[in-house]
């Protein structure tokens, strides 16, 4: 497997980690007040937020979100089991939050752990330790705005309430009138499993475990970034019922994403034994990554 420096997180894109991209959705949507109080967020975003959202949106174009699809979904780079996965997240330093210094294990069982405290099912539980697992992607030399970011369809019109949606004025796709229309490559009410959505560590997951989880948890985990169907309600012309009726699953997951940090550190060696049951519960020794 081939693992680069830690700290390389910080040399692939301006923010000084991932959870720069995280913490930002969480300011944006606890300082908002109604869901549709449209807001501009060209003065208030921190310079290097914004410079993360000016590469993903100038260069996640439809040529690229292929391309990567067929560089990463043969899942041909690695074998590893989930346990496995979340130790190699963890090589994974992140400096966005000086005072936490929490490490992504800690973090993903902070999710997973609020999820058990209310009695979700198992597989809920499950989801919210290994939704971010897609990040390793970082580790595999790819920049910030290709794994994380609020994700968006391509090959159709950009949604207006896609935050710093300006900057996609500077995307190529811009210019080709096909990808520009509503509905753009795709029919209405088609279902969003047509519709190519722009590359990073939501859909790169989603491949991975798709065989193995209820198809509620694979939703959560395939578009829990995709902020502007589930926070905002657009693209619903997208959707088939199937995906509106799913989207209540996402829409269930998106506070134990946004607000389940806290600085409170879980015991993981403590917890272990009950997640690693619960793996074996749904996923096979190994994966495909
Ligand atoms: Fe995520
Ligand atoms: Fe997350």
């Amino acid at each position: 497997m081939n693992t680069l420096k830690p700290t390389l997180a910080t040399q692939l894109g301006p923010l000084r980690g991932l959870e720069e991209w995280d913490d930002f959705v969480k300011t944006r949507y606890t300082e908002k007040k109604k869901p549709d109080d449209f807001r501009d967020y060209s003065d208030t975003t921190p310079p290097r937020v914004r410079e993360f959202y000016r590469q993903n949106h100038a260069y996640q174009t439809r040529d690229f979100v292929l391309n990567k699809k067929k560089q990463f979904l043969a899942r041909n780079r690695a074998q590893m089991g989930i346990w496995e996965a979340m130790e190699f997240l963890n090589t994974l330093i992140d400096e966005s939050d000086p005072d936490t210094e929490l490490t992504q294990i800690e973090h993903l069982m902070q999710t997973s752990q609020a999820i058990r405290r209310d009695a979700k099912p198992d597989w809920f539980v499950l989801t919210g330790l290994i939704h971010d697992l897609g990040k390793i992607l970082c580790l595999w030399g790819e920049p910030q705005w290709a794994v994380v970011g609020d994700t968006f369809p391509v090959g159709c019109a950009w949604s207006p309430k896609i935050v710093l949606h300006e900057y996609f004025a500077l995307n190529p796709d811009a210019k080709i009138p096909d990808y520009q229309t509503r509905m753009g490559l795709y029919s209405e009410h088609g279902g969003l499993d047509q519709v190519d959505m722009s590359w990073g560590h939501d859909e790169y997951l989603y491949h991975v475990v798709k065989d193995h989880l209820p198809q509620e948890a694979l939703y959560m985990i395939r578009y829990h970034s995709f902020y502007s169907a589930h926070r905002e309600g657009e693209y619903e012309y997208l959707m088939d019922d199937c995906d509106k009726q799913m989207f209540r699953w996402v829409r269930e997951f998106n506070p134990y994403d946004l607000y389940s940090k806290t600085k409170e550190r879980p015991n993981v060696e403590e917890l272990r034994p009950y997640y690693e049951d619960l793996i074996a519960k749904y996923f096979p020794a190994k994966l495909n990554w």
